[in-house]
């Protein structure tokens, strides 16, 4: 018995599917597009890092998201969703493509103001990253045969055209950063890996709606309210 309620569940559709994907733990790529570090001021020779969301953050597709507070830079950042559903530690690159399930489109949202204050105090990025509505996602799309390498994904805000970028622009690709991530941690299944963000994010206000777009996958719209 437990003294409270359990917590619900966070899950995403399967498409194709009646199917819902549990989740577990949302890790993120920092700094994996080189002209998105270069907009973010930053350094390219740097490698990519990770950071987590928690697994409530998630927002289903065609959601509304509240516009967070303490911000005045509320921005987006669309990214690849990798779908784990074979866990395990150091992993190699070879291997990957067997230990994901699917893909999907997925958004980083940031509150930009609050992690370069972070960023810029030496302070963990949570704040900035990891709050409530911070991660949509569209459904996962199984993945059949070889992770993508290739594919636009691109971003609009009220139908003008804000990122545009391609899978092949990835500093680590989808299995690179499986075989990274998994030294660090052993992935489970139920875990989401954003892979980070090509250039030209950018703020959202109120009133907006936002598509998100990966080659292949069905777009995801996201209301701000
Ligand atoms: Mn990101």
């Amino acid at each position: 018995m437990h003294i409270i309620n359990i917590p619900e569940i966070t899950d995403v559709p399967v498409l194709g599917t009646d199917k819902r994907f549990p989740v577990r733990r949302i890790y993120c790529v920092g700094r994996n597009y080189i002209e998105h570090i270069k907009e973010m001021g930053g350094d390219v020779r740097k490698p990519p890092f990770f950071f987590q969301k928690p697994t409530d953050c998630i927002v289903q597709d065609g959601s509304q998201v509240k516009y967070p507070t303490l911000t005045s830079d509320f921005q987006f950042e669309i990214e690849l969703v990798l779908a784990i559903g074979l866990g395990g530690n150091n992993i190699k690159v070879e291997d990957a493509a067997r230990h994901v399930l699917g893909t999907a489109v997925g958004i980083d949202f940031t509150r930009r103001d609050l992690q370069i204050q972070a960023r810029d105090a030496g302070r963990p990025w949570e704040i900035g990253k990891s709050f409530d509505q911070s991660a949509p996602i569209g459904g996962i799309k199984l993945l059949e045969g070889e992770l993508p390498v290739t594919g636009e994904i691109s971003l609009e805000v009220n139908g003008v055209t804000k990122q545009r970028g391609d899978l092949e622009q990835l500093i680590w690709n989808c299995a690179e950063i499986i075989s990274k991530l998994s030294e660090q941690y052993e992935l489970q299944p139920g875990d989401l890996i954003y892979t980070g963000t090509p250039a030209g994010v950018g703020p959202v206000v109120r009133g907006d709606h936002i598509t998100g777009k990966v080659e292949g996958h069905p777009l995801l719209h996201i209301d701000i309210v």
